[in-house]
């Protein structure tokens, strides 16, 4: 308990103890409401919470109003623990594309929440249970997703809470790539990342795609803050000024 009655001050100095006052309440309010904690940042009433396995890989919940949508599986034990402590009800498991780096948590996530939707482009639907089309039998683990998944398209609005999440199409590191937008937060997987984009040589990748795709989320406003599937937050207006790959 802190015991301000034992800070002795002159009456000259009222004014200067007044704002050291109202700095530490300041303080004390922003630590409660959880906008210094890493990793766990609120915008609005529209929540995410950050998690990364081995391979770098990002996943992402996102929650609103007790709901919960989350963008890839990796690390799923840290992401099932953080549900239930939580409280938060999964309602979708959204896939931004099929590589297995991605993907490899959805069957631990289905058994533990039966009721959350899985949710990938049809174009990338094929990778699930593939391990040469999802990459693990190149990277020596063989990733086999046996899942009942839902067709994600452009234009669909999947409703969280009082959020809506946008589906944009964004092909070019894969043909059924995926980005998922808020109105605030942008979710990129592998298509735009903090000064670099997706790789492009894997089998249905496409320069040519994934410029048009880069096109459409640099017309976002520049505030937008950019989650991407692999390395740290960015937002749209600093990779439009310090991403070389976008010139
Ligand atoms: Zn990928
Ligand atoms: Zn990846």
């Amino acid at each position: 308990m802190l015991r301000l009655s034992a800070v002795v001050v002159p009456r000259k100095n009222k004014t200067g103890i007044y704002t050291v006052l109202a700095v530490v309440v300041l303080g004390i309010t922003l630590i409660l409401s959880g906008g210094c904690v890493f990793g766990e940042q609120k915008v609005a009433k529209t929540e995410y919470y950050s998690y990364s396995d081995s391979f770098g890989a990002n996943s992402y919940i996102i929650a609103n109003s007790g709901e919960a949508a989350l963008i890839d599986t990796a690390a799923p034990e840290e992401i099932s623990r953080s549900l239930i402590e939580k409280k938060l009800k999964l309602k979708y498991i959204i896939l931004s594309h099929g590589h297995f780096d991605h993907i490899s948590g959805v069957e631990t996530l289905v058994q533990q929440f039966p009721d959350a939707r899985v949710l990938i482009h049809p174009a990338d639907g094929d990778k699930l249970a593939d391990p040469a089309k999802n990459l693990s039998k190149g990277f020596g683990t063989n990733v086999a997703v046996q899942v009942t998944a839902s067709p994600l398209s452009a234009g669909k609005s999947l409703p969280l809470g009082s959020a809506q999440i946008e589906v944009i199409e964004t092909p070019g590191h894969t043909v059924g790539s995926v980005t998922l937008w808020t109105g605030e937060l942008l979710f990129t997987g592998d298509t735009l990342f903090k000064g670099s984009v997706g790789r492009t040589d894997f089998p249905g990748g496409s320069d040519e795609e994934l410029r048009v795709s880069l096109q459409k989320l640099l017309k976002l406003p520049d505030e937008t803050v950019v989650l991407p599937g692999h390395g740290e937050p960015t937002t749209i207006g600093a990779e439009k000024r310090g991403n070389h790959y976008l010139d």
